[in-house]
Parts: C-alpha cells; sequence; structure tokens
C-alpha cells in the first residue's frame, strides 16, 4: 500500500462514507490533475466524470484561475470581512450581481446583495435564517404586533430534497437515509411532491426506452399537489414563509429533473400564497444545466443560473460548489434589497443580522471566482459547454440497450442513469445491494471516477472534457454495467437471439 494511503487509512475520517468498506481496500490517492484527468500516487489516470463532487468548471490546474490565484497570493490570502472590505471581495459581489440579472425579464425582484460564506451548507443557513427573521418581522408588523409575537414562519422544500449538513439545512432536507437519525436535533418543515416523473404515481405510461418526462402521461398532478399544500397552510393563518427547492435538477435526491414549466408554474403558486422562493443552485449553478436555447445569439450574456431557463427570479439564490470553478470553498448567497432593509435600524434595536464565518468574502476564493466568470462568459466556453451536452446526449443514447438502465436524465451537462432490476418493470434495486457503488467501482477499475446517488450513477464532466473522454465516460459505464449485472445480457443482443430462434 502506499505510504500516502497508509496515513489516511490510519487517521482520515471520509465523508458520506462506511469506514469499514474503506478500511478493506487501498484508496485513490489523488496527486495531480489537469484538465478532467486526475492522477493518482501511483501513477493511474483517471477521468473526473463528476467533477470532484459536482464542483469542478473549467478543469483542474486551469491556467487563468491558477494565475488568478497566485496574483492574488502576492497581495494577500486573507483578511476578515468582519470590519473590512476587501477588493476581490468587492469586484465578485457585483459581478455575481450582474449575472443573476441578464436580462429584463429578471428585474423583479432584484437580486441586489451578497452574503457570502464558505459551503453549500452555510449559503442554505444564510437563506434561512434571513428568510426566518425577514418574515417574523415583516409579518409581525402587518399584524401589528412585535415580531416575537408572529407566528412561527414554516418552510417547506421537496420530497427528497438535499440541502446540505449544517442543523438548519438537514432540517430543510427530506431525505431519510441522511436525515432521520437526527431528527431529535431538527426543526419541522414540510415538503411536497417533487417532478419525478419515472417513479410517478400519477404517471400511467408504461415504461419506455426514453427519458420519463417526455413520454409520460399525467395532468401535472404533482404541480396541484403544491397548489394544494401551500392554499391549505394559507388558510391556516400562516401562510408558508418560504419555498426551498433545486431548480430544474434535484441532485442529491437522485437526479430527478423537472419537465419543462414545471419551475415557473410552481414558483407562481408559491409567490400567489407569499412564500419567499430561495433557490438552492449549489449544484445547479454556473452553467450547469445548459446554455439556453436563446442565448446562441440574441442575449449578450451568457446564462449562468438554472432558475433563468424559465424566467424564474428567486429572492435568494444560494451559490457554492462550482463558483470558484471547484477551487476553493466560497459560497455566496444574495438577496434583495428588500430583505437587506429589514435588517437595517438604530444599533440599539440590534436588527443586524448577527451570523458570520472567519473566511467570509475570502480573496483567494473571491479571485478564482472572478476569473472563472470570465471565463464563463467567454464565447469559447459557451461553445464548449454546448459541444459537451450534445456529445452527452448522443451517446448515452447507447445505455438504452441495457436492460438495466431504467431511465436516463439529462439536463445541460448533467446526467442521471437509474439502474434497475428490468427496464419493463422498473424494478428497483435494494440499497443493502449497492447497485450503484458497484457500478462506480468498476468504472473505477477501467479509469472513470464518479460518485452514485443510491441507484443512480452521476455523470456530471468538467466543462473542457472532450468529446472523446466523454465517450469514453459513457463507454465504461456501460462497460461496467455490464460487467456487473452479468446475468442481464444487453437488450439488444437478447432480442435478436430471440428473433433468431422465432426465424430458425
Ligand atoms: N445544496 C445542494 C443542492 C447540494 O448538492 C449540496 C452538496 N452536495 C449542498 C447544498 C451542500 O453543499 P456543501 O457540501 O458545500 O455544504
Amino acid at each position: 500500500m502506499h505510504p500516502l494511503a497508509k496515513l489516511d487509512h490510519a487517521h482520515v475520517w471520509h465523508p458520506f462514507t462506511q469506514m469499514r468498506d474503506w478500511l478493506a481496500r487501498e484508496p485513490i490517492v489523488i496527486v495531480e490533475g489537469e484538465g478532467a484527468v486526475l492522477r493518482d500516487a501511483h501513477g493511474r489516470e483517471y477521468l473526473d466524470a463528476n467533477s470532484s463532487i459536482w464542483t469542478n468548471l473549467h478543469g483542474h490546474n486551469q491556467p487563468k484561475i491558477n494565475s488568478a490565484i497566485q496574483r492574488q497570493l502576492k497581495k494577500i490570502a486573507q483578511s476578515s470581512a468582519l470590519g473590512l472590505a476587501n477588493e476581490p471581495a468587492s469586484l465578485l459581489a457585483e459581478k455575481l450581481v450582474r449575472a443573476a440579472t441578464p436580462h429584463s425579464a429578471l428585474r423583479t425582484p432584484h437580486l441586489e446583495k451578497v452574503f457570502f460564506s464558505d459551503n453549500g451548507s452555510t449559503a442554505l443557513e444564510v437563506a434561512l435564517k434571513l428568510a426566518h427573521e425577514f418574515t417574523r418581522r415583516t409579518r409581525g408588523k402587518q399584524l401589528g404586533r412585535a415580531s416575537s409575537q408572529a407566528a412561527q414562519p414554516k418552510f417547506i422544500s421537496l420530497e427528497g430534497a438535499y440541502h446540505g449538513d449544517t442543523v438548519g439545512a438537514v432540517s430543510l432536507g427530506h431525505i431519510d437515509l441522511f436525515h432521520k437519525v437526527y431528527s431529535g436535533l431538527l426543526f419541522k418543515t414540510d415538503k411536497v411532491m417533487s417532478p419525478y416523473c419515472y417513479r410517478c404515481p400519477f404517471n400511467r405510461a408504461k415504461p419506455e426506452r426514453a427519458d420519463a418526462r417526455v413520454y409520460r402521461k399525467c395532468n401535472w398532478e404533482c404541480v396541484s399537489q403544491v397548489e394544494r399544500t401551500f392554499s391549505k397552510q394559507k388558510k391556516s393563518g400562516n401562510p408558508y414563509a418560504a419555498f426551498v427547492f433545486e431548480p430544474l435538477i434535484q441532485g442529491a435526491a437522485g437526479m430527478i429533473p423537472q419537465p419543462e414549466t414545471w419551475l415557473k408554474k410552481v414558483s407562481e403558486i408559491a409567490r400567489g400564497h407569499d412564500a419567499l422562493l430561495i433557490a438552492d443552485e449549489v449544484m445547479t449553478g454556473f452553467g450547469r444545466t445548459g446554455v439556453s436555447k436563446a442565448e446562441s445569439g440574441r442575449q449578450k450574456a451568457a446564462i449562468l443560473f438554472a432558475c433563468q431557463h424559465e424566467n424564474v427570479q428567486p429572492d435568494f439564490l444560494c451559490l457554492a460548489k462550482g463558483m470558484t470553478g471547484g477551487y476553493l470553498p466560497m459560497a455566496a448567497t444574495l438577496t434583495t434589497q428588500q430583505i437587506f432593509d429589514a435588517f437595517l435600524g438604530e444599533y440599539h434595536e440590534f436588527k443586524t443580522f448577527f451570523h458570520g464565518h472567519s473566511y467570509t468574502g475570502n480573496q483567494l476564493g473571491a479571485a478564482a471566482a472572478l476569473a472563472s466568470l470570465e471565463i464563463l462568459q467567454s464565447r469559447k466556453s459557451i461553445r464548449a459547454r454546448q459541444m459537451i451536452e450534445t456529445v452527452l446526449r448522443d451517446e448515452l443514447k447507447s445505455l438504452w440497450q441495457l436492460p438495466n438502465v431504467g431511465d436516463i436524465r439529462q439536463v445541460g451537462l448533467v446526467a442521471g442513469v437509474e439502474l434497475v432490476k428490468d427496464w419493463r418493470t422498473r424494478g428497483p434495486f435494494a440499497q443493502r445491494e449497492r447497485a450503484g457503488i458497484r457500478i462506480c467501482e468498476a468504472m473505477a477499475r477501467r479509469g472513470v471516477l464518479t460518485r452514485p446517488v443510491g441507484n443512480v450513477i452521476v455523470l456530471m464532466p468538467p466543462y473542457c472534457t472532450t468529446p472523446r473522454q466523454a465517450k469514453t465516460m459513457i463507454n465504461v459505464l456501460s462497460a461496467a454495467i455490464t460487467e456487473t449485472f452479468r446475468s442481464n445480457r444487453p437488450l439488444f443482443s437478447r432480442v435478436r437471439a430471440i428473433a433468431r430462434i422465432v426465424h430458425a
């Protein structure tokens, strides 16, 4: 075993990992990376097929981001945002505000203020606390009472929601496997049906070899459920304070994409029932959900956020992961002047937002984020994103021939491949069968790294991935599925075998 692997085994506790399994084999120790390639301590190379847990945008060792960090490093790495401003954080805040409003349809509500923090969970915590306090203050005033006497603000999020691992973010989550054991620590939030077309009880269509969103047969019952839930809560006299959602695609829930117009419909319902909108774009932000159709010519600036594809403007936009191009831990919560104003007052009124982290507005992170934004807005990057999206779309089609592939769902540069026992029945694998984990292990042996979410294999390549590398990722996934479920031969060869028997 490599000496670094030994040290890891001796001392490091890994996130979301059964450490008994981890300790049973030599871990891959990454020592270098370039573009979409990672290199381990033994000199083996791997394709980074999940962009290092959904963070990396432009590849590893990106020259422009490297030099931006080096330039900043010559000046200063970090000074506190508690009591001090700094150069790259101020510049970045302005750029983020602009990116949040690429065209006039998104002017209201205008996202104007940026609260920096360190990661996706803290970006959500900030939105949650601000929405909570804003609601108490404004609803208290409407009722002519002190904010302490206003009803406790209630939050609602989607089934299968995942918004991070800090206690507030976990409270917003609805994944029993991760969240149930902590129920004693959490505050209660409501959940509402998410549009998981492939397994939707209202979808009357039989399984087909296509994305379930396309062939579904339903009457948008999921939207009616949202309407009913919001309306019931409003009638109780304490409307939801905020609706928290991942726009266009829910990640950790199992890469669950939303059918076109779902986001627009439910945001209008939420707004119509007095709820603020908290968009968690920790995974979807910074171009991940693809280049919009309108973008090819009409708009000057690239659309960077998922909400913008449906002209939905939230009251809070939570960003992290890809913000620094996947280089450094930095996050931002964007919000409106109206929310900001509710925290203004005389010092002794104590309306201050009492929240902050030591590295808030970190200069190195901000410098990396500025460089990343510049790359994202370049025509070259937009073209590269369009190209990878198309290659993924074309190449993923080959997986339909595998009987253990139940659904393939792609939104921009994110794809989820749901594994099932047999596509005709949609029969799921039990968690304990570790289907997703086994496939990813088989992929790693073939030089492609990703992590599953349950039985869903995630493909989320960095934007610099070449068409050849993207094809390799998909071919390797196909080979891993075939090898792992060897007893199930590919559908087409079975059909051919049956045809031979029939014609004999
Ligand atoms: N929100 C979403 C949608 C996420 O996918 C994640 C992380 N996977 C988080 C929040 C939490 O981000 P972090 O791990 O940086 O705290």
